[in-house]
């Protein structure tokens, strides 16, 4: 077991992030953002930014090289399907794609969309790190991170 701390401070046990999400045993804020056969999206529930959603299978793998060639069409198409969303509803401009496999939760996406107060930590890789953290330390904007969530839900599940 370990201990995920949430943006809104609290803290849940679990063995995998991932499958506590994708099945239900934690429900993110703002709840499912959309939901494919194989895969999940979904808020990030550490970091207040709003559009940054996680894209997260819900078979506990690892690598990129697990997915079936099912999964693999069906992560390609749900991704551009949120990406279009996120330009479309939120108007995000740019988004990083971010994605590790030896991570303690199980596959999963970020899909971080470009701010401009974010070009202040830098462009490229090195800059999402303290993105994040100064996202969370200062709490966000957590009514326009819900609002997004709610639009980002409503032109996904039309
Ligand atoms: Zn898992």
């Amino acid at each position: 077991m370990r201990t995920i701390t949430l943006a809104n401070g609290n803290t849940v046990e679990v063995d995998c992030l991932s499958c506590a999400l994708t099945s239900g045993k934690v429900e993110p804020e703002g709840g499912v953002i959309a939901e494919t056969e194989h895969f999940h999206a979904h808020q990030d529930v550490a970091y207040p930014i709003r559009g940054l959603v996680i894209v997260a299978s819900k078979r506990h793998i690892k690598g990129l090289d697990e997915l079936t060639e099912e999964e693999q069409h069906d992560y390609i198409t749900f991704i551009t399907k949120i990406r279009k969303a996120q330009r479309e509803v939120l108007g995000i401009e740019h988004v990083y794609y971010f994605y590790n496999e030896d991570t303690t939760h199980h596959f999963h996406l970020w899909m971080v969309p470009r701010y401009d107060w974010m070009y202040e930590f830098g462009r490229s890789v090195e800059s999402v790190r303290p993105v994040l953290l100064h996202a969370r330390n200062n709490g966000g904007d957590h009514a326009k991170v819900l609002e997004g969530i709610r639009l980002l839900t409503k032109v996904l599940n039309e």
